[in-house]
């Protein structure tokens, strides 16, 4: 088990769940102190759904990472 943060890429966009509509990535990457930015797994990030306004806040896992 490490502790090390893994670098993941949520999707820019993903569908409501509600109406089928798009929802638009509103969180915005940390930035690490050697000015690198991105999302970590355990993040949590907010959707806001374009066509009925609901927010969805999704954690982030390894399932997300890019592929290497
Ligand atoms: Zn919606």
């Amino acid at each position: 088990m490490s502790d090390a943060p893994v670098p993941v890429e949520p999707p820019a966009t993903i569908v409501c769940v509600d109406c089928g509509g798009t929802c638009h990535l509103l969180s915005t990457p940390y930035e690490d102190e050697d000015g690198r930015a991105g999302f970590r797994a355990g993040d949590i990030v907010s959707y806001r759904c374009a066509d009925c306004l609901d927010r969805w806040d999704v954690e982030l896992d390894e399932t997300d990472a890019p592929e290497p």
